[in-house]
């Protein structure tokens, strides 16, 4: 579904990426992990072409980025992204939120939209709360009600940037549990996490970033079991 080779990317005189090859496939998860600084948010913003690379190349569905600014929109209505602050309209209610994506961009019919925002609110569990702003909601209930919306657009790629480092303690497992149940109905995930219990228990390979490099690729009952590289021994060491 996605292809990244040989990708580079610097700020300036920083290299944030260096030779980043990843592919994946469809249904797969990948959970990406590595130290402060590493480039995984940067990779996760390529993919969707939030920036631009310096070198390389990323395909999405067999086809370079787009570059043209029509067909890039219709390529990001694709893939949903979820971050670290909930990014709401906050003078929105809950279902607004979930429905103006899908009546603005795709054009879709506002009351078949409310239905289908209801339905996803109800699969993230937080029903109850369409007709809230978001500042009424929890942090864990924001960010699940930001996983809805995103989930609206019927995207064929989720890219996750540390959704729950932002949440209290008690609410990280809330929003796990919703992202554990969409990698399990089949989508396509890239997720950037520190849950190291998460990249174990949901990931179909898991990718240890240091440097602007990928070290390691590997299922997580091998990477976890026996990290090849002294990097990801260190990281695992300070992390787990
Ligand atoms: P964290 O775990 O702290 O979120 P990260 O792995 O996501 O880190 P990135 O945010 O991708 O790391 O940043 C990688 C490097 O790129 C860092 O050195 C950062 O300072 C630099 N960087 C990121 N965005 C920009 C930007 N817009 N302009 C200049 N430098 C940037
Ligand atoms: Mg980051």
């Amino acid at each position: 579904l996605v292809t990244l080779e040989g990708v580079g990317k610097s700020f300036g005189d920083n290299r944030v990426l260096a030779d980043v090859d990843l592919s994946v496939e469809a249904g797969e998860v990948v959970i990406i992990i590595g130290p402060s600084g590493s480039g995984k948010s940067t990779l996760c913003r390529c993919v969707n072409r939030l920036e631009t690379i310096d070198e390389g190349r990323i395909l999405f569905e067999g086809r370079p980025l787009p570059t043209e600014s029509r067909e890039l929109a219709r390529m990001r209505s694709r893939v949903g992204m979820v971050f670290q602050s909930f990014n709401l309209f906050a003078h929105k209610t809950v279902l607004e939120n979930v429905t103006l994506g899908p009546v603005k961009v795709l054009g879709h019919n506002r009351l078949q939209a409310r239905a289908r925002a209801q339905e996803l609110l109800e699969r993230v569990g937080i029903a109850d709360k369409a007709d809230r702003l978001p500042r009424q909601l929890s942090g864990g209930q924001q960010q699940r009600a930001a996983i809805a919306r995103a989930l609206a657009m019927d995207p064929v790629l989720m890219l996750f940037d540390e959704p729950t480092s932002a949440l209290d303690p008690e609410m990280i497992s809330e929003v796990l549990d919703v992202m554990r149940s969409l990698a399990t109905s089949g989508m396509t995930m890239i997720v950037v996490t520190h849950e190291m219990g998460f990249a174990r228990s949901a990931a179909d390979r898991v990718a240890f970033m240091a440097d602007g490099r990928i070290l390691e690729i590997a299922p997580p009952e091998s990477f976890f079991a026996a990290p090849r590289t002294e990097r990801a021994r260190d990281f695992l060491a300070r992390v787990l």
